[in-house]
Parts: C-alpha cells; sequence; structure tokens
C-alpha cells in the first residue's frame, strides 16, 4: 500500500485524494489548520511546515510527497527531500515561489513576459516605473496569489499610494513592477512530466478572472495552431530545464498575437478542474500518475467544457446537477468572502450544446453575468 503524503490540505489535495482512490492509494495531508477541507477524505497532520518535529513525523508516514500549497517554505521541501522522494522538488519549487527568479527563467527560456524590474527600495521604485512604464503593477516577489499583494499604478502619483501599500514588505517577500499588459485573452496551459521525462499537455484553456480571482475557464481555448504550438513549446522548455515531475499550469497572456508568460503554479491549477470530467485522464490523476513513477494517462479532450468557481458561497446545486453533463463540486468549506467553497463543471459533445447548457444554467442560477464572456467566446468561435 502507497501512502501519498501531500503539504497543504485545501480542495487541491482533497481531489487529488479523490483521484487516487481507484489507484489503491492512501494519503496523509499536512496543513496548519484543523479543519483544511482534505482531512474530510484523509487523515490530516496539523502542524506548521517549519517544524521539524511534524515534518519528521509526515516523512515516517509516506512513501513519496506532493504539495496542494505552493508556498511551502522551499526549506523545509528540502528538509523533507533528504528524507523522503518529494516531487516537484524543491529547486523547481523555489523558483516557482519567487516571481523575480521565475521572470528571470521565462526569459532564458525565451519564453516572452511582460517588462519587469526588482524593487528592493522606493528608489528603485522610480527607476522601474521609468523602465517598464505606466500603467504598471507592483507585486510581491512571494506569497501573492489570486490578484492578492498586487497595486495597480496608472499616474505618477500613484508610486508613493503603492509604496504605502506595498513597501514594508520590500525587505521580506520582496517587490518586483511588471507592465499592464492589456491583454485580449488569459489563456493557460496545463501540463505534465513524468519521472521519466514523459510530458503531455492538455488543450489549451481559456480563463476568466474577477477581482484577480478565477471565475471560468472554458476547454478548448479557440485559438489558432500556432498558438498551441507555441504554448506547449513554453510548458515543456520550462518543465525539462526545471526537471519538473508533475502537473503544473503556465499562466498566459495573448496580447496582439503574442504569447505573454504570466506566472507558474508548481502544483494542480484551478484552470484545469475541467480535466477531471472533460479529459480521458484529469490532471489529479496524473499528477499522482507523474511523482510516483506511473506511466502518464492520455490528456485528450472529451467535447467541450466550462468550469465555473463558485466564489464566497455554494449557490443552489439543482440547476447544474439538472443539466446534461452538468457536474458538482463542493469543497466542504464554510462559506466566506474571496474563499474558493467549490465549482462546477459542464462537459458537452459539441461547443452548441455547452452554449445552450451554459446560458440556462446561468439562468436558472441568476449568474448571467458569470457565463456570459464564455457563451460570447462559444458563439464567436462557432460563427
Ligand atoms: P497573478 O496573481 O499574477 O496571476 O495576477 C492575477 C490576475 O491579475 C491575472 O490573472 C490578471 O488578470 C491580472 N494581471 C496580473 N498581472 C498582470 C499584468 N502584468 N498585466 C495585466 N493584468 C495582469
Amino acid at each position: 500500500m502507497t501512502t501519498v503524503g501531500i503539504l497543504g490540505g485545501g480542495q487541491l489535495a482533497r481531489m487529488l485524494a479523490l483521484a487516487g482512490a481507484p489507484l489503491g492509494l492512501r494519503f496523509l495531508v499536512m496543513d496548519t489548520v484543523a479543519d483544511a477541507c482534505a482531512g474530510q477524505f484523509a487523515p490530516l497532520l496539523v502542524g506548521d511546515y517549519r517544524d521539524e518535529a511534524a515534518l519528521a513525523e509526515f516523512a515516517d508516514r509516506v512513501d513519496v510527497a506532493t504539495f496542494d500549497f505552493e508556498n511551502v517554505p522551499a526549506e523545509s521541501a528540502r528538509w523533507l527531500a533528504q528524507r523522503v522522494p518529494v516531487f516537484p522538488g524543491p529547486d523547481a519549487l523555489g523558483v516557482a515561489q519567487d516571481r523575480l527568479a521565475e521572470k528571470s527563467l521565462f526569459r532564458a527560456l525565451d519564453i516572452p513576459v511582460p517588462d519587469f524590474a526588482d524593487v528592493p527600495t522606493r528608489a528603485a521604485l522610480d527607476a522601474a516605473v521609468a523602465q517598464v512604464g505606466l500603467p504598471c503593477i507592483l507585486k510581491t516577489r512571494r506569497l501573492g496569489y489570486d490578484g492578492k499583494g498586487q497595486f495597480r499604478l496608472k499616474v505618477p502619483a500613484d508610486l508613493d499610494r503603492a509604496w504605502d501599500a506595498l513597501g514594508a514588505q520590500a525587505g521580506s517577500v520582496g517587490l518586483i513592477v511588471e507592465a499592464f499588459v492589456p491583454f485580449e485573452r488569459e489563456l493557460s496551459v496545463v501540463a505534465v512530466r513524468g519521472r521519466d521525462g514523459d510530458f503531455r499537455t492538455w488543450p489549451i484553456t481559456e480563463n476568466w478572472h474577477v477581482d484577480g480571482v478565477l471565475s471560468a475557464s472554458l476547454a478548448p481555448a479557440a485559438v489558432t495552431p500556432d498558438l498551441v504550438e507555441a504554448a506547449q513549446a513554453h510548458a515543456r522548455a520550462l518543465a525539462e530545464r526545471l526537471d519538473y515531475v508533475g502537473t503544473f499550469a503556465l499562466e498566459l497572456f495573448l496580447h496582439d498575437g503574442r504569447l505573454l508568460a504570466n506566472e507558474m503554479a508548481p502544483r494542480v491549477h484551478n484552470s484545469g478542474h475541467w480535466t477531471i470530467e472533460g479529459a480521458e485522464i484529469s490532471q489529479f490523476e496524473n499528477h499522482l500518475r507523474a511523482v510516483l513513477g506511473l506511466p502518464l494517462g492520455a490528456t485528450t479532450m472529451r467535447g467541450h467544457a466550462c468550469m465555473l468557481n463558485w466564489v464566497g458561497a455554494m449557490p443552489a446545486h439543482g440547476p447544474l446537477l439538472d443539466a446534461p453533463g452538468g457536474h458538482w463540486h463542493d469543497y466542504g468549506k464554510s462559506p466566506r468572502e474571496g474563499r474558493k467553497v467549490g465549482h462546477a463543471t459542464v462537459r458537452c459533445d459539441t461547443a452548441p450544446i455547452l452554449t445552450e447548457t451554459l446560458e440556462r444554467v446561468g439562468r436558472e442560477l441568476g449568474r448571467e453575468t458569470q457565463v456570459a464572456p464564455v457563451i460570447a467566446r462559444l458563439r464567436e468561435g462557432r460563427a
């Protein structure tokens, strides 16, 4: 019996455990809080990721370790890797945790990125904004997610405001300025690489965010074959350079017909949740296969899929359960503003059926605004 240890016990760990059940796997999840939602499905070890006694107990009880949470300290991952195999490796995790290291690596691999500059001091902010121009975004280098730790600068007077908001973090998590990209679309490529180097990607996904949080995803994204090829090539170059093992996502902006890399998530990703029902083998199962050294499964698409995130509170499930191709995921979390509490995926054989189903579901749930951009894109693709 193999036990997979997961650092972080949120919905990603929960979905990993669900995907691992048919493979006969056991899990141990470690989280800092006792009500982590993966604990409803797997034994939960409550402890701080920096606590060596807790990490030692975790290492003793698992055969291999992986992450649901990318901000586990890289030193903890390194400490653990001396005792048990850890995938993805601590070095890959370390790069993906730091926007500056990540963007520098993208550049080194010829993956286009928005112009960026390190901001260690207030004076450096002036120089950085002079370099990349306005509008731009000041972001924390580490520990930012879902648009948190970001300040948008539009006019020169915003520099002081941005520094007031984030300057105190320059010495701790670090800061970076990035040019603002007036993108036409946000895309992601979710990919997986096995221990033997086998590399696969799921079809490219288009994503819509609201207040920095993912709201909806559509797969396959209606993009030209050359863009698909470029996105896949970028993901492969990254995975190979990092000797990456497991599933990861590369978030991209499409601007003026060109892809620009935003960030890499060294874990299963929200924009790949649709793969549970929409792909032959999901991002969760393939991640487990990868970290265990098992053969990877087919990442081919089954029809067309749209994922809708439920943020704050779960809506009524009736319309979704009633819809052909409707799939419901409740993470078992208590409601809280801004918290991802669940999602739904609508999977249909054709784009027209998906469009009609989303129209109905959106109306019945009172979520017309959430489904509108997806429906508009599906209609464009059909025209
Ligand atoms: P991030 O945490 O970097 O993924 O940012 C969250 C969201 O903010 C992204 O999905 C974009 O919608 C937006 N965003 C981040 N960086 C930029 C940028 N350089 N230009 C325009 N929008 C951005």
